[in-house]
């Protein structure tokens, strides 16, 4: 089904308001009493081929059901997933019916929405924008970020380039791969609802990165964002993603432009 922009704001909306609840104020969010707020009656771990699905049980009672070889970061955050599906579901005046799955191929717009109500239920928007303003930008700040809320680091990455309160860059380079002109593949992640423009291409900060990478240093990016000039340092780690080798080179600062 096609979202309109009503259903977009008033699902994030909706989430948000969960995570202003006094009850679920503290970090990590207790996603299991979440989903039981919202009208979820079994939340189940099984054996599957994807990550979760909601769906109804034959007495009519809804359940979400999420992959026990998966582990519990990952499941956190596909129950707070399936909760979006729920959640995107009333904002339509919909009733679940047949189930709703999860998967990390699939890529339509109800899962990305889904995704994004994922992060603003377990990572609030003014809590981890409160905590970022507090701490260095990096990895060590990342890492314990990830658990105060419990998060993967894909999970918890994502989520500073959504925030409204940071502009953040992320460099994914697939250290596997190498195009046709001699150059690794990358793929340039920025905050999103910004207007962000590269002073230099981003290649150009890509051969800084991988140069920096063996002795740990920062390499600053410069942008221009919302008609203003920032310097972004970028700090690198080495990444595993699904068997792949990429180096990910990550940083922000407060985006100060915005209201
Ligand atoms: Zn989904």
């Amino acid at each position: 089904m096609k979202l309109d922009a009503r259903t977009v704001t008033s699902a994030i909306g909706a989430a948000r308001r969960i995570g202003l609840q006094s009850g679920n104020a503290n970090v990590p969010v207790d996603i299991l009493s979440v989903a039981r707020e919202v009208g979820v009656a079994r939340i189940e771990a099984r054996p599957l081929h994807l990550d979760g699905y909601l769906g109804r049980l034959s007495n009519g009672q809804l359940v979400i059901r999420y992959n026990v070889a998966s582990g519990w970061r990952r499941n956190r955050f596909t129950i707070a997933h399936e909760i979006g599906h729920l959640l995107i579901a009333r904002c339509q005046g919909r009733e679940i019916n047949a189930p709703i799955g999860r998967s990390w191929i699939r890529n339509e717009t109800e899962e990305l929405l889904a995704n994004r109500i994922a992060a603003e239920l377990l990572m609030p928007e003014h809590q981890l924008s409160s905590d970022l303003l507090h701490a260095p930008a990096g990895w060590n700040t990342v890492h314990a970020m990830c658990r105060r809320y419990d998060v993967s680091i894909s999970a918890l990455v994502t989520r500073v380039l959504e925030l409204q309160s940071m502009l953040a860059v992320l460099l994914k380079i697939d250290l596997g791969c190498i195009d046709p002109t001699n150059w690794p593949r990358f793929i340039c992640r920025t905050s999103r609802e910004t207007r962000v423009h590269f002073l230099h291409p981003p290649r150009a900060a890509v051969e800084a990165v991988l140069k920096n990478a063996t002795s740990r240093r920062a390499s600053t990016i410069k942008i221009e964002a919302n008609s203003r000039l920032h310097e972004i340092a970028l700090l690198g780690r080495l990444m595993d993603a699904g068997g792949t080798r990429q180096y990910w080179a990550l940083g922000w600062t407060p985006n100060n432009s915005t209201p």
